[in-house]
């Protein structure tokens, strides 16, 4: 493959991470079969089995609209999630493991060549945590961007966390200034957030500020704010307030996304009225925010709603021992 530009600045600290990225270029990217697939309209959740039995969940989601449209697809970048935020349906499985450098550019392979769906952007935005597996994402990154297969211009590349701020900082330092950063707040304060994302006992919202402060944007760029609305929760006129408050002096933009339902999880989704009230309340505040339009909700592959919790289950009783006829056992415990 051809070399990318890379302007790590020059630290010893984005060389190792160069070192990184360049022992993954030879990895073979893989095209692994379709297992199962959802279509809701025009966005399409597909599943792509892996050689140990599990799947890897994307969704290509066709975008534009008065005669520019592209594709951008949300891949995954572990199978599972480690993370625990209490509005997902990832969480519930836990994380079964990280994908390699070829699953995840295999994804995009997947989505051009199965469903000639030729992507533009690509949002690291399923299923995982992908500062919990930088070793693996970072070379993604560089591959999208330089294998003639793909070409995906790094403004086009969008990597979101959950908040992990020495991930924040270590992707930082390769100094992609265009690459795209989404931020999952969610709260508008350290005390929801640690209810809902247990991210926050560990990094806090004072030291996710400072982490996204230090981003490394080009003129005119913004970091993307991440917030579900979840009703009674997080969607209150001071909640905005608050959040408003936590965001002042940031480049940041708003994006507000209605809690997708899941069965199994106890929370419920405001309604338009409540999530127009709080927009303008950010607004007012002079936050640039916009609400995104809900996608392939019945197909599941809405914001929150990838992961397979069946999967979790099966690997639970492969892991029970069958001497006492455990296996009843074990899916009643799980
Ligand atoms: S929201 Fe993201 S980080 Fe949190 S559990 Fe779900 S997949 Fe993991």
């Amino acid at each position: 493959m051809g070399r990318a530009a890379v302007s790590p600045k020059g630290s010893f600290f984005a060389t190792m991470q160069l070192n990184v990225i360049r022992q993954s270029e030879d990895a073979p990217i893989e095209y692994l079969p379709i297992s199962r697939e959802h279509r809701e309209n025009d966005t399409i959740k597909f599943c792509q089995r892996t050689h140990d039995d599990l799947e890897i969940e994307s969704v290509i989601i066709p975008m534009g609209g008065k005669g520019v449209h592209w594709n951008t697809l949300c891949v995954s970048s572990q199978v599972g999630c480690a993370r625990g935020c209490t509005f997902c349906q990832t969480a519930r499985m836990g994380l079964l493991r990280n994908l390699t450098v070829g699953e995840i550019v295999g994804q995009v392979r997947a989505a051009n060549r199965h469903y000639g769906a030729a992507i533009r952007n690509v949002v690291f935005m399923g299923m995982g945590e992908p500062m919990d597996n930088l070793d693996n994402v970072m070379p993604a990154l560089l591959r999208l961007e330089a294998e003639k297969e793909f070409r995906i211009a790094r403004k086009r590349l969008t990597v979101s966390t959950v908040g992990r701020c020495d991930g924040i900082r270590r992707l930082a330092q390769l100094g992609w200034r265009t690459l795209g950063l989404a931020i999952s707040l969610n709260a508008p304060n350290d005390e929801i957030r640690s209810r809902i994302m247990p991210i926050n006992r560990t990094d806090s919202m004072a030291d996710l500020r400072q982490a996204i402060s230090e981003w490394p944007l080009r003129g005119g760029g913004h970091v993307l704010i991440e917030y579900v609305l979840l009703r009674g929760v997080n969607d209150q006129l001071d909640h905005a307030k608050q959040l408003a408050e936590f965001l002042r002096g940031l480049r940041t933009c708003v994006n507000l996304i209605p809690w997708n339902p899941i069965v199994g999880i106890d929370f419920e989704t405001p309604d338009d009225s409540q999530t127009k009230a709080f927009q303008l309340e950010l607004m007012n505040a002079g936050q640039l925010t916009f609400q995104r339009r809900t996608r392939g909700r019945s197909a599941l592959g809405a914001c929150g709603q990838l992961g397979n919790v069946d999967l979790r289950r099966t690997r639970q009783r492969e892991r029970q021992p069958t001497i006492m006829g455990s296996n009843e056992t074990a899916e009643a415990e799980s």
